[in-house]
């Protein structure tokens, strides 16, 4: 087909092998993938940006986030692609966080001593003691987040540590937050890691700073993420792919079972379709369902509506101050504000500030479309923003020169009540197209990091060439802190063949794994049989010995015999060494049973007592929300 006028309103494409909406970290990704395997693909992005929530955003030449984006993944073909797209460019930085409450700084991951040290006597006083009271007298049944957090931490460290930062983040109060969104993270848990850390502590030098060579690291592109997905889409059309920005998809025609096309408006009003073979679709799966024509049956657009988001505003201060703070970010725990977390950008990347003598802060806050904050104009968000700074005293008003706002709708997923059910109904409708797939974060209402997003778009490229990977199955033992164990790079030979080759969660099963070899039992069988065989073997060829080798006429190990008064019957003769043998061998293997089970005990003990510091130190991290 020719690109032609079709009507006044909509202009039509000529068709692709494949058309991916979206130019995120998922659609790109799955756009290059296309090229490689010899596709070609049009992209079609609503913004005037790519990168999705991924983009950095440039304000008189000062970078920013949306938050802050770590790159980090255990997927080394992620980790491979990121550095081929990048290069030299892709920078390992240094991380550090911190808490912000009531004008002190705490440890992050929080750190029990150090939190008691910053609260003063008179709060560890309170602490320590309703700690024990939710030793003593623990919620019976966790019904929700707070009683899962009180019931290991206590109420005060709750009130001060957890309550008030997830409120900011989720909107809701703690209480109707589900218990398993903690033990869900808490399952996330790199046992072996956390072991060894609960085993041998973290190394810090004397005046208590973490030893450097211990600090954790990341990733990040120079100028930020949204360099990594610029690049990645100027090799996208390098190798004939169309990047088309402020092409909001507003329509997806389909029939027989087939999208047929999808339509975007220009913000002249005018429309135009773009037809194809394959559609990979990054949208919010809700939009995509809510977009298609003819619509779908009343039940499922019901299950579209059901689908919450939360929203995100980040407000970026430019400070004229060299150094405010050594932190990536800061989270904002005191409740007399309404920022959440501030992020440090020079601190990401120095050069994502233009002139060294400024310092840019990125003040996060979680909103509701449509809420006050949201509604709020930019001016009286950054007036905001430079009363907050001043409040928490990380520069003075008079410092904060200028600023600007960005708004990003629907930045969270939010797993509710409801979303299980409207997303299950959505698939089973949506799974009814031969060529349609549903990718990345929004695309599969799905919580995650960029890798996931990235990995949702190479399978689904893959599977356009003919493999039948399920995208829906990415991981899905973990749906925040990514960690798959696929090592290898997808073959062409497996996908071409249509192999099934989803990457694997570390599961339940690994993790059972992984505690039997930290916390190896014995077997009480084995240790009573290998004491009872060399006890009674031992002491039969030390008595043959000295019946073989004692002169005749001469009495027989006359100091031996002393082993009658433990064994009945005993005397250094060939009837006694076969005596003990039996005798040492019985009275051995009830020794070594005993002693096996009494390990286990104490092993089984000594587990059970870890397994608990863990759960709660992995509580500990439990804030981490995306920079997990
Ligand atoms: C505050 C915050 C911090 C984060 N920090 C990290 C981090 O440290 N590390 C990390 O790895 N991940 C982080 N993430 C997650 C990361 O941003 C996402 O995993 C990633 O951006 C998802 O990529 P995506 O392509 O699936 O979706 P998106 O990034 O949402 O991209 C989807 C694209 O589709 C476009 N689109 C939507 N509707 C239409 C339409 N109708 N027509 C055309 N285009 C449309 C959007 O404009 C967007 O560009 C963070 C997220 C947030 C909110």
């Amino acid at each position: 087909m020719t690109e032609h006028q079709e009507n006044h309103s909509c202009r039509v494409r000529p068709e692709r092998d494949c058309v991916v909406i979206g130019a995120g970290p998922a659609g790109l990704t799955a756009a290059l993938e296309l090229s490689k395997l010899g596709h070609g693909s049009v992209i079609l992005e609503a913004d005037d940006v790519v990168g999705g929530i991924s983009r950095t955003n440039e304000y008189k030449g000062f970078r920013f986030d949306v938050g802050g984006h770590r790159f980090f993944t255990r997927v080394s073909y992620v980790q491979d692609l990121w550095r081929e797209i990048l290069g030299d460019e892709f920078l390992v930085r240094p991380r550090l966080s911190r808490i912000h409450y009531r004008g002190k700084l705490f440890d992050y991951p929080l750190r029990p001593m150090n939190a008691l040290r910053g609260l003063g006597v008179l709060e560890s006083i309170l602490v320590v003691l309703s700690y024990l009271r939710a030793v003593v007298a623990p919620f019976r049944r966790e019904r929700n987040f707070e009683h899962w957090v009180r019931n290991r931490f206590g109420k005060r460290l709750f009130q001060v540590f957890f309550k008030t930062y997830t409120e900011k983040v989720w909107g809701i109060p703690c209480s109707e937050i589900g218990v398993e969104w903690a033990s869900q993270r808490i399952k996330d848990l790199d046992l072996i890691v956390a072991l060894r850390n609960a085993l041998l502590g973290s190394v810090r030098s004397k005046d208590g700073e973490v030893v450097s060579s211990l600090i954790e690291e990341f990733h990040y592109p120079r100028y930020g993420p949204g360099q990594m997905w610029t690049r990645c889409a100027e090799l996208v059309e390098a190798r004939g792919a169309e990047v088309h920005l402020k092409a909001p998809v507003v329509r997806v025609g389909h029939g027989f079972r087939r999208v047929r096309e999808v339509v975007v408006r220009r913000a002249d009003g005018s429309e135009e379709s773009f037809g194809g073979e394959q559609f990979l679709s990054s949208m919010p799966i809700g939009e995509l369902v809510l977009s298609m024509d003819p619509a779908p049956p009343e039940g499922v657009l019901e299950a579209a509506r059901a689908l919450r988001h939360r929203d995100f505003i980040t407000v970026a201060l430019i400070v004229n101050r060299e150094h405010l703070f050594f932190d990536n970010w800061i989270y904002i725990h005191s409740p007399d504000v309404r920022v959440g977390r501030i992020q440090n950008y020079k601190n990401w990347s120095p050069d994502m500030v233009p002139d060294a003598a400024c310092t840019t802060l990125g003040l996060e806050y979680f909103v509701q479309e449509g809420d006050d904050l949201w509604n709020a104009p930019d001016e009286e968000l950054i007036a905001l923003g430079r009363t907050e700074i001043a409040r928490l005293e990380l520069a003075s008003e008079e410092e904060i020169t200028d600023g600007t706002v960005l708004r990003m709708r629907k930045a969270y997923p939010v797993y509710d009540g409801a979303y299980k059910d409207a997303l299950r109904v959505l698939c089973l409708w949506l799974g009814e197209f031969d060529n349609l797939q549903q990718i990345g974060r929004n695309g599969q209402h799905r919580y995650n990091n960029q890798d996931h997003a990235m990995m949702t778009g190479v399978f689904a490229a893959r599977n356009v060439a003919g493999a039948t990977h399920d995208i829906w199955d990415v991981n899905v033992e973990r749906d925040y802190h990514e960690q798959l164990k696929v090592d290898e790079r997808p073959s062409e030979a497996s996908a071409a063949g249509g192999e099934r080759q989803v990457p694997a969660g570390v599961g339940p099963e690994e993790l059972d794994a992984q505690i039997e070899r930290a916390f190896g039992r014995y077997d009480p069988v084995a240790l009573g049989a290998a004491v009872g065989i060399v006890g009674g073997v031992g002491l039969w060829l030390v008595t043959a010995m000295f019946v073989v080798f004692t002169p005749a006429g001469e009495s027989v190990g006359p100091t031996l015999s002393l082993l009658g008064n433990y064994f009945l019957g005993y005397t250094a003769s060939w009837n006694g060494a076969f005596l003990v043998l039996a005798e040492a061998g019985l009275g051995g293997f009830f020794a070594g049973w005993l002693l096996a089970r009494a390990i286990n005990c104490l092993v089984d003990w000594e587990l059970r007592r870890l397994l608990r510091q863990l759960e709660r130190q992995s509580a500990l991290n439990i804030l981490e929300g995306e920079h997990g």
